[in-house]
C-alpha cells in the first residue's frame, strides 16, 4: 500500500494544504486538498473519496472535482454519511453556491454519493473499507483501509478525546490521527473536539491497553503556525519517547509504504 500525504493541514497556505490522504492513487480520504495537488489526470483515476464529516476543511475541494470531472468527462464516487450528503446538498451544491452535481447531469450525475454508514463495511476496487464513529463536534467518522494484499491503515479524520470504542472495531499497521494543536490549546481542544499530545497520549494509551499494541502514529490537522507547529512537535517527540513508539507529523507530500 501506498500512502501519499496531499494535505497535512487544517488551514490552506502557499505552503500548506487541507488533510487529504491518498492511497494507491485510487482512494481519497477527505478532499480538502485534492484539486489543488491532482492532475486532472491523477483525479480521472479516483476510485473512491471518502468523507470523514462536513467541515469545511474536509470537504471543500468536492465542487471543484465536479467541475473538473464535467467538464473532462469523468464521474467521481464519493462515500458520505447521510448527514454529509444533505450539508453538501442543501449548503454547497445547491444550484446557488455552485452547480447541483449530485444530481446533473439527470441522466448521468458527474458526482455519485454513495451513502456509508458506521461500522457497514464496504468495498472498493478490492480495498475493504469500515466506516468507524470518532468524537467530534458534528458526527464523523474515521475508515480503517484493508488493501487486497492485506495491508491496513485507519485515518481518523478530526477527533478529540473518547476513541476506546472506536479502537475495538480496528487493528491497523498505520493509524493516521489528528493532533492540531500544541498542548496550551488543551482545553479548547477538548472543547472543540480535537487533540493536543497530551489528549493524544490518553488515546493512544487506551489503543495500547486494549490492542496489545501501538501502531506507527502518523498526525495530521496540524495548525500550520511554524511557533505552534515546532512547539508541537517537541511535545510529540516527548510523548514518543514516553510511550516507545514511533509518532511522527506528517507533512505535504509524504510519502510512506507499508
Ligand atoms: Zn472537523
Ligand atoms: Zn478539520
Amino acid at each position: 500500500m501506498k500512502i501519499r500525504v496531499l494535505g497535512a493541514h487544517n488551514c490552506e497556505t502557499r505552503s500548506t494544504r487541507l488533510v487529504t490522504l491518498l492511497i494507491d492513487d485510487v482512494l481519497a480520504l477527505d478532499a480538502g486538498g485534492l484539486t489543488s495537488t491532482l492532475t486532472i489526470r491523477a483525479q480521472k483515476k479516483l476510485k473512491g473519496v471518502l468523507l470523514t464529516h462536513h467541515h469545511y476543511d474536509h470537504i471543500r475541494d468536492i465542487p471543484a472535482l465536479g467541475m473538473n470531472a464535467l467538464l473532462h468527462e469523468f464521474t467521481v464516487n464519493v462515500c458520505a454519511t447521510p448527514v454529509v450528503r444533505d450539508v453538501l446538498a442543501t449548503h454547497l451544491l445547491n444550484g446557488q453556491v455552485y452547480a447541483e452535481f449530485l444530481k446533473k447531469p439527470e441522466d448521468n450525475p458527474v458526482i455519485k454519493l454513495n451513502i456509508i454508514r458506521p461500522l457497514q463495511k464496504l468495498a472498493i476496487d478490492g480495498y475493504d473499507i469500515l466506516p468507524v464513529p470518532v468524537a467530534h463536534s458534528v458526527p464523523a467518522v474515521g475508515y480503517q483501509v484493508t488493501s487486497p494484499d492485506g495491508k491496513t491503515v485507519f485515518y481518523a479524520g478530526d477527533t478529540g478525546p473518547g476513541l476506546s470504542e472506536c479502537w475495538q472495531y480496528i487493528s491497523p499497521q498505520v493509524l493516521f490521527i489528528e493532533t492540531t494543536a500544541p498542548d496550551y490549546y488543551t482545553d479548547f481542544a477538548r472543547q472543540a473536539q480535537h487533540l493536543t499530545p497530551s489528549l493524544l497520549k490518553q488515546e493512544l494509551v487506551s489503543f495500547r491497553d486494549l490492542k496489545g499494541y501501538l501502531p506507527r502514529v502518523i498526525l495530521v490537522h496540524m495548525n500550520p503556525n511554524p511557533d505552534q507547529q515546532n512547539l508541537l512537535a517537541a511535545q510529540v517527540a516527548t510523548l514518543a519517547a514516553e510511550l516507545n513508539a514511533s509518532i511522527t507529523l506528517a507533512h505535504e507530500g509524504m510519502r510512506l509504504f507499508i
